[in-house]
């Protein structure tokens, strides 16, 4: 079968090449991939970022994809040959502290697809039953290959930051994360403002400005003025960090208002150098967010197919074979959201 293979520890260094099926277990199923698509760490992992050195080539990538169930294992219930599936990111032991307190994503020996283990960006996966979720009809294949960004926006926005309903959200970095988690805040009864940088004013920006999002460019715009004109206050109740930039964190730290919160969902490639006594003296919440569990990912595929997300302008498609073009364009932000067609 065919699979893009992180082949060397370094920039780039990958391959599209054939490679057997995996083999099966009694508790696992086949997947027969339609769609997946590259997210922001797996550009990490073709960077081979520091933040990404624990990655042990060779390993196919990719962990947001969708796909037909093939095959299924002689102990799996639940499942059937043809059921339309997403597989979850990350798997985990289950019997460590963080997985027995029911916090799974951060279990302490878990493995992210692509990256500490095979990825779905390849014809065929094997995967254990309960990391697989079906989606309905109402659904395209292309479609539900997103259900794991906006699961990670269903985590970030509804359970671990505090926006309330009514707060202006300001989201730093209008890359597909920023732009499906301005529709999470939309969702959360809040109003989010996007706020990118001249290098995005090319493709990531209109796409947000297309969908109905107020977006600023903050090398041309000042930030606090646009707040003024469009809410009569110069701060923010809450900022959602996507971006990953330092000196994004530090524009949350100003920007934000007094007792207000602040929720870091991008990784920060960079070591982060920031005021942090104003964030004491403003008594400001400053929370993390990770991946998504089982319950996030169950719905994200209910709000997907109550139409509550614009998914389809962040996607552009690309044939596997053409896997070095598509991280290319996406590093030099041409494209939100590259996805192979499998
Ligand atoms: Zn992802
Ligand atoms: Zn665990």
């Amino acid at each position: 079968m065919k699979a893009i293979v992180k082949k060397e520890k370094k920039f780039g260094g990958i391959e599209v090449t054939e490679v057997p099926i995996p083999d099966m277990d009694h508790d696992e199923v086949l997947v027969r991939m339609h769609h997946a698509s590259i997210c922001g760490s797996d550009i990490h992992a073709y960077h081979y970022a520091p933040t990404h050195h624990f990655i042990e080539p060779p390993v196919i990538m990719g962990h947001e994809g969708s796909g037909h169930v093939e095959k299924v294992g002689s102990s799996v219930t639940g499942f059937r040959p043809g059921d339309r599936v997403v597989i979850e990111a990350i798997q985990y032991c289950g019997v460590c502290e963080s997985c027995m307190k029911g916090k799974r994503h951060i279990c302490n020996r878990f493995q992210i697809r692509g990256m500490h283990r095979d990825g779905v960006f390849s014809e065929y996966v094997a995967v254990k039953a309960p990391y697989l979720h079906k989606f309905p009809e109402s659904l395209s294949y292309a479609q539900a290959s997103l259900v794991e960004p906006v699961s990670v926006l269903t985590h970030a926005v509804l359970d671990r930051s505090a926006i309330g309903a009514g707060d202006v959200v300001l989201i730093t970095g209008p890359g597909p994360i920023g732009i499906l988690g301005a529709q999470m805040v939309k969702i959360a009864g809040a109003e989010p403002v996007v706020v990118g940088v001249e290098a995005d004013e090319a493709v990531r920006m209109p796409i947000s400005r297309s969908l109905g999002i107020k977006t600023i460019n903050a090398d041309r715009e000042s930030i606090p003025e646009f707040l003024i004109k469009h809410y009569n206050r110069e701060t923010v109740h809450a900022v959602v960090e996507c971006s990953g930039a330092p000196s994004a964190f530090r524009t949350a730290l100003d920007l934000v208002v007094k007792g207000g919160n602040i929720t870091l969902v991008g990784l920060f490639a960079k070591l982060v150098e920031a005021n942090l006594s104003n964030a004491v003296r403003k008594e400001i919440s400053i929370h993390t967010s990770f991946s998504s569990d089982w319950e996030n990912f169950e719905r994200a595929i209910k709000l997907l197919d109550r139409g509550l997300f614009q998914i389809d302008p962040l996607v552009a498609h690309y044939r596997p074979d053409d896997a070095i073009q598509a991280f290319e364009d996406a590093i030099a932000k041409k494209v939100p959201k590259p996805m192979f067609d499998f």
